[in-house]
């Protein structure tokens, strides 16, 4: 399972762990996959699961791991070692229960995606800003208040004003710094007052305001959000001024006119504009260490990340554990949590794992690799060719 947007949680076959692979019929709100992953996209909302499924349909789902907010859902064929569709399998699968014989999946369906996520995709810019104008809408970014609720920080508290919880709205909006910046570039503008998705807040303002531009309140986001991280991983605390002049800085560079329309050659130009101002002086990189374990007895799944500085200090981490049934599972969503992490920094970063098996698929660009991480792999290929400046190594053991 990709990002799960185009799996329907009754018509289709996709949890491997149930005889017939689907769900019995049942009254659901939800129509669609993705609609039962909780909002920061890497879990499955068991509250809502239980409300219309059996103990043993929770558990089968419980053990799929979830893809990437961008990975396509992918069809696997389960009645072959390989997972590849033959003939031969087919027909002995038609013969042996013709009653509960596979229709061909449609990996076509047709994706609910909303009109605002829709806009969201069409705007010209960067891929990465895209990606995370989508993140603060699905509430999918370490924030404290999220590691926090995940036991992954001591306290849920904003690091810069200490005066509140740090979720989405108070980091990018309420908090004093970030309302001193928003005051500043846009003092006509309406800032969200409820729990809004930011990409509602922005379709809004294009719509309303047409006098607004929409690049330069996202690069207002974008700054604010960097100086978050700036406080969090380096220990700077933001000063309003410098974070409005990146912001107008940003903006600026994403409608210079000659930006070529080749999405690649705009990101290289994106990144060598961005390092040379934004990146501090010393050259060495972050380090960011993961691994994942796994007990066959009790199909648990546990993963790890610590972040260290250039100084080779560890100011950070997380860790969590679900179940499955594979270690190459546990390496892979290890993998994936440091990437994940290792964007967000916006630095370069050294990504270490000792899972040989995963690295060699990941620099094999022919390989798909194992069906059950599929998803993921395809996640992080997709993060490291966003941020060039994530380069993954083989620690061994
Ligand atoms: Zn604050």
């Amino acid at each position: 399972m990709g990002s799960g947007r185009t799996i329907s949680l009754e018509k289709d076959p996709w949890i491997p762990g149930l005889p017939t692979f689907k769900l019995q019929p049942g009254i659901r709100q939800q129509l669609w996959a993705f609609q039962w992953i909780m909002d920061d996209g890497c879990e499955w909302n068991l509250d809502i699961i239980r409300q219309s499924c059996t103990t043993a349909e929770v558990e089968a789902i419980r053990r799929i791991p979830i893809g990437n907010e961008d990975a396509r859902d992918d069809w696997v064929w389960h009645f072959e070692r390989s997972r590849i569709f033959t003939v031969k399998s087919a027909y002995h699968v038609f013969r042996e229960s013709e009653r509960n014989r596979l229709g061909t999946p449609n990996p076509n369906h047709p994706d609910c995606t909303s009109k605002a996520w829709k806009w969201l995709w069409s705007l010209s810019l960067p891929p990465k800003i895209i990606s995370f104008i989508w993140r603060i809408s699905r509430n999918a970014v370490a924030t404290k208040r999220n590691l926090w609720s995940r036991r992954c920080s001591p306290s849920p508290m904003c690091p810069i004003c200490d005066l509140g919880d740090e979720d989405v709205r108070h980091c990018l909006f309420q908090c004093p710094h970030a309302a001193r910046v928003w005051q500043a570039n846009h003092p006509s503008l309406t800032l969200p007052q409820d729990a809004w998705p930011v990409v509602m807040w922005l379709l809004d303002i294009h719509e309303n305001s047409p006098a607004s531009s929409i690049p330069a309140v996202v690069a207002c986001l974008w700054a604010i959000w960097l100086a978050r991280n700036e406080r969090v991983f380096k220990g700077i605390m933001p000063r309003t001024a410098v974070t409005t002049v990146n912001a107008v800085r940003d903006f600026t560079f994403w409608r210079t006119p000659s930006q070529p329309p080749s999405t690649v050659d705009f990101q290289a130009q994106h990144r060598s504009n961005h390092t040379a101002l934004s990146l501090p002086p010393s050259s060495s990189h972050w380090e960011i260490h993961c691994d994942g374990s796994f007990r066959s007895e009790s199909q648990v799944v546990a993963y790890g990340v610590i972040i260290k500085n250039p100084h080779g200090q560890v100011v950070d981490g997380c860790a969590g554990t679900f179940f499955c049934s594979s270690a190459i599972v546990a390496e892979a969503k290890a993998l994936l949590t440091a990437v994940r992490v290792a964007a967000s920094l916006h630095y370069p970063v050294s990504i270490f794992s000792d899972c040989k098996v995963l690295i060699d698929i990941l620099h094999d660009p022919r390989r798909v690799g194992p069906w059950q991480v599929r998803a993921w792999i395809q996640g992080i290929r997709s993060l490291l060719h966003l941020y060039p400046g994530l380069v993954i190594f083989f620690t061994p053991r």
